[in-house]
């Protein structure tokens, strides 16, 4: 990361960095695919471990990376940001986006299969969850361009359904579909590649909503997040440019009216999600480096890696858009506990009687899907759930603080939904009442600043 500013040339950089960091831990004992990979993913998440890194893959060649993202602190270390400086720092790169560099080759294409040399099943995709349909490759950036909206960079779930055929599951109005349904509409089949291994910061920006246009491509918020371009090359079969030091890259085109059974697969609501009929991903290339190494991202119930991913994109654009309606706002974060989807928590320096009503209504109205909202007073952190749950349990009272809201737009993904994505909205106001008296937190004098003494075993580390 030269010159301080947010710049990993690939993916490599970023492990050697986690492991001086004590971030990363390398397995060597042997681990299969089925389970076993993603086991060991959902487990550190859990504990809030370290990323893992399997060199030895029962089967395959190539090692397996994973839990990269499972905390937060992985995550702002990528970004080179703090808990403090996020959002704004966030923001900044959205609002700036560098478009990328094109390069006429990089190390992406050190191996190139195609025709009967391909096979996708050879990657070393891991078999996540017992009911799963299938393999999943969960870590692939699927980029593609669109003659009128641009390039689009985005994470979905594709299943591996033959040699050289995958999946890929959408939510709707995801933008990738929108490009492939408008190519679909004429017969036309889209070009779209699945770079595996990469940039942490390109991943995380593929996470982000920028508007359509130059602006709407994700690969300029990367650059922008980075302070430098991110550098591309063309693919071998398609009209596809792909981030040049990715690790693996399958280059591809949606077959127009073909779909195939898609599913089960343990999403990050935390339950499997049922199989559907899904477009269909022909592969016509396998390209990567030498000695690439495979990159998965955990799925499942939450704290899963997924849930780590997504969360700070969100909350700095979330954070963008309640400011405008509550210009005191301190804080947003979307727990972990909540699927980083469904619970929203905000911090507000209350300047008017009731002001909490109107964040509550601003929060379930953003069109960020959120289902419960807690709003508290300042003093509390709210990446902390003691904090927050201390707040809710002394400045709420039921009849008069909470708020319910029945039918509203929600998120396809809650199992507890009622028909088309529709749920109930709840506001939980837990600020004290604004301009009354209200007990005085007890707060000891040097708490913060207190040096604990090391334990013994701690010694030495
Ligand atoms: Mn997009």
């Amino acid at each position: 990361m030269p010159g301080g500013s947010t710049m990993w040339n690939d993916l490599r950089e970023f492990l050697d960095c986690l492991e001086r960091q004590g971030e990363l831990v390398t397995a060597e004992r042997q681990v299969d695919t089925k389970y076993e990979i993603s086991a060991g993913l959902q487990r550190t998440s859990e504990l809030q471990g370290p990323a893992l890194l399997f060199r030895n893959v029962k089967g395959y060649k190539i090692p397996v990376t994973g839990a990269i993202f499972s905390t937060r602190k992985r995550v702002l270390l990528a970004l080179d940001m703090t808990r403090e400086n996020y959002v704004q720092r966030f923001l900044k790169g959205l609002e700036n986006p560098i478009p990328p560099k094109i390069s006429e080759s990089g190390p992406c294409q050190e191996v190139v299969l195609t025709g009967d040399d391909l096979d996708v099943r050879k990657l070393p995709n891991p078999f996540h969850a017992p009911r799963d349909g299938g393999l999943y490759i969960t870590g692939g950036v699927a980029i593609a361009k669109h003659p009128e909206y641009g390039r689009n960079a985005s994470i979905h779930r594709h299943m591996i359904i033959g040699r050289n055929k995958l999946t890929s599951l959408f939510a709707p109005q995801r933008h990738l579909d929108i490009y492939r349904r408008t190519m679909e509409e004429k017969g036309k089949p889209l070009d779209v590649a699945v770079a595996i291994g990469m940039d942490p910061v390109i991943v995380i920006a593929s996470q982000t909503t920028p508007p359509r246009g130059i602006y709407g491509d994700e690969l300029a918020v990367a650059g922008g997040l980075r302070g430098e371009p991110v550098e591309l090359t063309k693919c071998k079969t398609i009209d596809v440019e792909v981030p040049s030091t990715s690790e693996i890259v399958i280059e591809g085109r949606f077959l127009p009216n073909v779909r195939a059974e898609e599913g089960p697969f343990g999403e990050a609501a935390g339950y499997y999600g049922s199989g559907e009929e899904a477009p269909v991903i022909e592969v016509t290339a396998i390209t990567m480096r030498r000695n690439p190494i495979y990159q998965a991202i955990g799925s499942g119930k939450p704290p899963a890696e997924i849930h780590g991913l997504v969360a700070i994109p969100k909350e700095a654009s979330f954070y963008k858009h309640m400011k405008q309606i509550c210009p005191t706002l301190k804080a947003v974060h979307f727990t972990p506990g909540g699927t980083t989807q469904h619970h929203v928590a905000v911090s507000i320096n209350q300047i008017h009687k009731h002001q909490a009503k109107n964040v509550i209504l601003a929060a379930l109205g953003a069109g960020f899907m959120v289902k419960h909202v807690v709003v508290v007073d300042d003093d509390i952190d709210i990446y902390n759930p003691t904090e927050i749950e201390w707040a809710i349990a002394t400045r709420v009272q039921a009849d008069s603080d909470v708020y319910i809201f029945p039918n509203i737009i929600g998120g396809p993904v809650d199992p507890s939904r009622k028909d088309n994505a529709i749920v109930s909205g709840m506001g939980i106001d837990a600020t004290r009442p604004y301009g009354e008296h209200f007990a005085e937190v007890v707060e000891i004098p040097g708490t913060k600043d207190f040096e604990l003494p090391i334990a013994k075993n701690e010694r030495g580390r």
